[in-house]
């Protein structure tokens, strides 16, 4: 088989046509500075302006503003070091947060701030319980996912964001919506964030391109400062190109196209976990399969190792990830948080899909994991 079967869409998607093409034009055709004067500039900042709406209003914001950025790993960074916060205050992250936000917290420790992380459930999402002890009066900043990157599992965050209400009026709450945002349904009203962060390479829109939603009245400084694009927030040249690429696949993947997507990409997601459990032996759900976004199925093999299975069956032609696609070249901190048995700690493998992918694929997976796993355990026990 010369196709391949692309199941790490959690890691990033392919770019659509529409996107590609909707991309090329901008960078050959309409490739003013949107902050120049003349009327081809003119019109690149009133496309610009034209496609924050459309991504806001596909996250049904309240009042506030959307600022676009270089992607998910800039939109959190921003919210963890540029709200308002005072020296030593709480700081609360949830313990299986993306790098780009664990890190920024790690570094917020080391300047002093009383950082704390919040315990996660066996599929990966925070638990609501710890949470609630963590919370205090102090606290200035809450930063929890929307959906996993490693499990796919939905966090509450609403009932997150309730507590820490009542507990800490001042604090901000972010949370990183990159996995969510085009996968479920995201309603920032009904949510309650103050910040909410999205990156566009996750929904078939091209990569470096993301945006950070913040609401009105939430105090948030620059990142980085110069021109004062962005209404001051982002500075540096506007990357048009991009802005109206993602803009484009929003449009595709949530206006247009949600509910056929939603509904195909789930009973992909149905047939392969159904599958799996029926011909490969001891093989462990880790996705809580009825609060998670519909792409992820992310398991775990007994006395496999996940590297090792991921390179054997891209021989034949099938890409999977073994978590998070950024920390995949150093032991993820990620595996030890889920309190799995020693024998299954390693074997953790996490499929992600998208529309592109078929039904008819999934035979031809199943079979490559059933023989390659046949193959590796025999060879652990010699
Ligand atoms: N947050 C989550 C949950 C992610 O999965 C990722 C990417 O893998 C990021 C943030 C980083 O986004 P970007 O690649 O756009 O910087």
């Amino acid at each position: 088989m010369n196709k391949i079967i692309y199941l790490d869409n959690a890691a990033t998607t392919r770019v659509s046509e529409e996107v590609a093409n909707t991309v090329t034009n901008a960078m050959t055709e309409d490739y003013f500075n949107p902050s120049a004067l003349y009327l081809p500039s003119v019109n690149a900042a009133t496309a610009i302006r034209k496609a924050r709406e459309t991504v806001k209003s596909a996250m049904h914001a309240p009042d506030g503003e959307l600022y676009f950025t270089s992607g998910g790993t800039e939109s959190n960074n921003t919210a963890l070091f540029c709200t308002r916060k005072p020296k030593n205050s709480r700081i609360i992250v949830g313990m299986g947060e993306h790098d780009s936000v664990n890190v920024s917290a790690n570094e917020l420790k080391s300047q002093g701030y009383d950082v704390v992380f919040a315990p996660i459930n066996p599929d990966g999402t925070v638990s609501v319980e710890e949470f609630k002890r963590l919370l205090s009066g102090d606290v200035s900043l809450v930063s929890v996912m929307h959906a996993s990157n490693e499990t796919g599992g939905i966090n509450d965050i609403a009932t997150l964001v309730k507590m820490t209400r009542q507990a800490a009026p001042k604090a901000v709450f972010h949370s990183d919506g990159v996995q969510a945002f085009g996968k479920i349904p995201v309603n920032l009203r009904a949510l309650g964030v103050d910040l909410y962060s999205v990156s566009a390479h996750k929904l078939h829109g091209p990569k470096g391109i993301g945006a950070l939603f913040i609401k009105k009245g939430v105090s948030v400084k620059p990142l980085l400062y110069g021109g004062g694009q962005e209404k001051g927030m982002r500075s540096g040249t506007e990357n048009f190109p991009s802005v109206l690429g993602f803009e484009k696949a929003v449009e595709s993947g949530i206006i247009k196209n949600f509910e056929g997507n939603y509904s195909k990409i789930s009973q992909y997601r149905e047939y392969l976990c159904a599958q799996l459990c029926e011909h490969i032996p001891d093989v462990k759900i880790i996705t809580p399969m009825d609060k998670s976004v519909p792409n992820v199925l992310t398991v775990a093999f007994k006395d496999v190792r996940g590297e090792v299975l991921l390179h054997a069956l891209e021989k034949h032609g099938i890409l999977v990830g073994i978590g998070s696609a950024c920390s995949s070249h150093h032991e993820s901190r990620f595996k030890s948080l889920l309190g799995l048995d020693e024998r299954y700690r390693d074997g953790i493998v996490r499929f992600s899909m998208s529309e592109e992918n078929d039904e008819s694929e999934i035979n031809y997976v199943i079979k490559a994991i059933a023989d390659e796993i046949f193959v590796l355990s025999k060879f652990r026990r010699v």
